[in-house]
């Protein structure tokens, strides 16, 4: 057996064709950069998002700066402004935030669901918070009362960031898992590297919003600051997405349901099938769908399991060994202590999700339950 983490070519193998006919007519058009498809790819996401506003951007990072910035440039945050960030996400949403002069403070993730721990969100309340970035961590959606009712009982802005997470459905004041993630606050974030859900063939991203000055505001940022040619009404930047990554998201996106359900065939897979009492499987948060980025297992031998199942063929991937506060960027990251978050970092292991069989993932689960304390080496215990 030889099961990689991850394997692209063959996640992609049934575009491919498509796609090559695609990069073809985007060489023979001469128009690389705001054109028709970029449009199209804003039209179909906004469409999907029940009519938000999509702008098209240049990747995950640059639309989390984007939204930042814009909410700066509209007024509604200011420099030295206190965001609630899970101190357990990728590094790359705190960066957006903090170099656009936000300050960010680390919140201690639920060790269930591995999302923020909503009960405990007073804890980092001060009289700058202004806004809360809800990660919807490995597809799984970090939605419920306790933080809409934070949110509005402390007039908060809620962004997210759902670089992980497309397609994924929370409850919206009792409409059972109706709304999507990337509509739940009032601006999202949206990656499409190549590994995410929906990859495109290099970096993309996009923002997507109701609300409309925002979203003005985002699309002339990325854009130089310009709201029409040669009228730059910000200093901005350069964050387009191109045409060719628009025509290989469009048809992509165009599968996205079969992409969350062969994904949840495999996460069910492993639900069922995996039992062993050293490795506690991860939950949906009850009342959402999620949508398995990843399939993120925690144990305390962590380091064994992974090296046992490297020797037996299956690759796996740790999300994410370090956590943001503890790198050498953010050591003056103000921050309370963050022991979840830090353990947390020490038990994951993402298993094989997005292109394995269910042959192969159910070869994954026996070989995990064969994993007992017997293999362990003196160091490990
Ligand atoms: C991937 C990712 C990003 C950054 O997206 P890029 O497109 O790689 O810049 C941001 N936040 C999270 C949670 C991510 O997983």
């Amino acid at each position: 057996m030889n099961i990689p983490h991850l394997d692209l070519k063959k996640l992609n193998a049934p575009y491919a064709e498509e796609m090559k006919r695609a990069a073809a007519e985007v060489i023979d058009s001469g128009w690389f950069l705001n054109g028709k498809r970029v449009a199209e790819f804003e039209r179909q996401m906004s469409e999907m998002h029940g009519g938000a506003e999509c702008v098209a951007v240049s990747n995950g990072l640059d639309a989390i700066r984007l939204i930042a910035s814009a909410y700066i440039k509209t007024g509604r945050l200011k420099p030295g402004d206190e965001v609630i960030v899970p101190a357990n996400t990728y590094i790359a949403s705190l960066i957006g935030l903090t170099e656009m002069g936000l300050t960010v403070v680390s919140a201690e993730p639920d060790p269930i669901t591995l999302n923020l721990d909503t009960n405990r969100l007073g804890e980092y309340l001060t009289p700058r918070t202004r806004a809360v970035m809800v990660v919807h961590l490995y597809g799984n959606p970090c939605w419920d009362r306790q933080l809409m009712d934070f949110a509005t009982e402390n007039n908060l802005l809620i962004i997210e960031d759902n670089a992980q997470a497309i397609g994924a459905q929370a409850a919206v004041n009792g409409l059972n898992g109706s709304c999507l993630t990337g509509t739940l606050g009032h601006a999202a974030a949206f990656s499409f590297y190549p590994t995410k859900n929906i990859g495109a063939l290099g970096d993309a991203g996009a923002v997507v919003t109701h609300d409309s000055e925002l979203a003005k505001a985002v699309r002339a940022l990325a854009n130089y600051g310009s709201d029409r040619r040669y009228h730059n009404i910000y200093t901005g930047y350069n964050c387009r997405m191109d045409e060719l990554q628009a025509a290989m998201l469009t048809i992509k996106l165009h599968h996205i349901d079969e992409e969350i359900e062969r994904r949840n065939k495999i996460a069910d897979i492993y639900d069922r099938e995996i039992a062993n009492p050293l490795i506690v499987k991860p939950s949906a948060t009850p009342g959402t769908t999620h949508v398995w980025h990843q399939y993120v297992i925690r144990s305390a031998h962590r380091d064994a399991l992974r090296e046992y199942l490297t020797d037996k063929g299956i690759g796996t991937d740790i999300h994410y060994p370090t956590p943001p506060h503890l790198q050498p960027c953010y050591t003056d990251l103000r921050h309370a202590p963050l022991p979840i978050t830090e353990r947390l970092a020490t038990e994951e292991l993402s298993l094989p999700i997005g292109s394995v069989t269910p042959e192969e993932s159910t070869y994954i689960a026996t070989t995990l339950n064969n994993f007992t304390a017997r293999l362990l080496s003196f160091e490990d215990i």
